[in-house]
């Protein structure tokens, strides 16, 4: 019987499992229904950033920025962390106030970001149409890495310290037998007094197999990729639009970009819906004039896992001793997943609270607690 059972072997299942191993549990098991990677981590843009407006998020961010410059070193595995920055951009008066407010709070917990005017922020994007821009916050050691090198590089560190990965191996059924937990799987039953559920966009449909209500509502986002291009520089940093959610950012020899659909309902689905092409090249081409005479020569689409307050629900499951949630991370959980596993191992093992983590109690949302994070994409 494993000492501990993980639900998932993304980003944050397999850093979990990895910070387990690291701190001397090393009988772990992860249960993935498809392939490591293969849910929302492998369609993800890589975006690793500071810029939150809440203290729990900015720690969670710098941390994890720390761990991504030492990945290789610790992980045997290169990341591809490119440390070129992030430009978010604000086009209302409200906007700018929370950028002020956030600024101050990333600075005073040791994120090195600035408040730029519009014309600074066209200085490190040249391309830039700032004319309706108010203001921009900016941070140089943000950046991006590479999804798939991460979450494979967690995993084999993991598996070196003896945990189990079994992909293609589904979760059906959980319930409770004594002193443990019973996982039916398309592979056969395992019982294990510990259960965490880093199923992502999926963590819903787990919540109903224990009758706990999971509020994780899974959204689908694009990523649109053009042509090549030479407008933005390669070391240009990653630029996000607050209001509307639209970031673009250099892949390779063209650009990639994505945005928010506010009329995105619920769903699984993942096809690309080239119909929301001709609104999203409309904001695209507004801030990058260029964009007009450019293609677009793929695009692929993948799940969010959004909560009602944007922030991911990491917690016991209050009155299932030994049960735990990793999930929610409302679009992320990329850049949050080294904190995350330490703080989640650390949590499985001690089995006590951890204050940094009480913001993201799964009972914040039955008491209507819960403040909002505002720099969501
Ligand atoms: C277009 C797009 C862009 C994004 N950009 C960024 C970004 O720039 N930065 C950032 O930080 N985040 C970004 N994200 C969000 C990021 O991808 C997620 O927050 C992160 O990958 C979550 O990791 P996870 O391990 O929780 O989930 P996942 O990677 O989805 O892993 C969950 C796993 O659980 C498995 N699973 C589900 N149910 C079961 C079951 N019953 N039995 C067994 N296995 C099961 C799934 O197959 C899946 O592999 C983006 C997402 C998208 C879609």
């Amino acid at each position: 019987m494993p000492e501990v059972i993980i639900i998932g072997a993304g980003v944050i299942g397999c850093s979990i499992a990895y910070h387990l191993a690291k701190m001397g549990c090393h009988d772990v098991t992860i249960l993935e229904k498809n392939l490591i990677g293969s849910g929302s981590t492998d369609r993800c843009a890589g975006g690793i950033r500071q810029q939150f407006s809440t203290e729990a998020n900015i720690r969670l961010s710098v941390e994890s920025v720390r761990f991504f410059e030492r990945f290789e070193e610790e992980i045997g595995h290169p990341a591809d962390f490119r440390q070129n920055g992030y430009l978010m951009l604000a086009t209302t008066e409200a906007e700018l106030e929370i950028f002020r407010q956030s600024v101050a709070l990333q600075r005073s917990l040791g994120a090195e970001v600035n408040l730029l005017s519009s014309q600074e922020a066209r200085e490190i994007v040249p391309g830039l149409n700032v004319d309706d821009v108010l203001g921009a916050t900016h941070c140089s050691d943000d950046g991006y890495a590479d999804p798939y090198s991460v979450v494979q590089g967690f995993a084999s560190a993991a598996r070196r310290l003896g945990v189990k990965i079994h992909p293609e191996t589904e979760v059906t059924g959980i319930m409770r037998t004594g002193r443990t937990w019973c996982l039916l799987t398309s592979k056969g039953k395992l019982q294990s007094p510990t259960v965490v559920v880093a199923t992502g966009a999926w963590s819903g449909q787990v919540g109903k197999m224990l009758g706990v209500d999971i509020p994780v509502h899974p959204s689908r986002r694009h990523i649109f990729v053009t042509t090549p291009l030479h407008e933005i520089a390669k070391n240009a940093p990653m630029v996000v639009e607050f209001c509307n959610g639209f970031w673009f950012r250099r892949e390779g020899p063209g650009l990639i970009f994505g945005m928010r659909n506010p009329e995105e309902p619920e769903s699984f689905d993942i096809s690309v819906d080239w119909g929301f092409l001709p609104t999203i090249a409309e904001t695209a081409s507004h801030r990058l004039p260029f964009l007009k005479d450019m293609g677009v020569v793929r695009a692929q689409a993948g799940l969010h896992e959004d909560t009602p307050d944007a922030n991911a629900i990491i917690d016991g499951v209050p009155g299932m001793e030994g049960l735990y949630l990793a999930c929610g991370f409302s679009g992320h959980g990329f850049m949050h997943s080294p904190a995350v596993g330490r703080l989640v191992a650390s949590l499985v093992l001690e089995k006590q609270a951890i204050s940094e983590l009480a913001p993201f109690t799964l009972e914040r949302f039955k008491a209507g607690a819960y403040r909002k994070e505002q720099c969501f994409i």
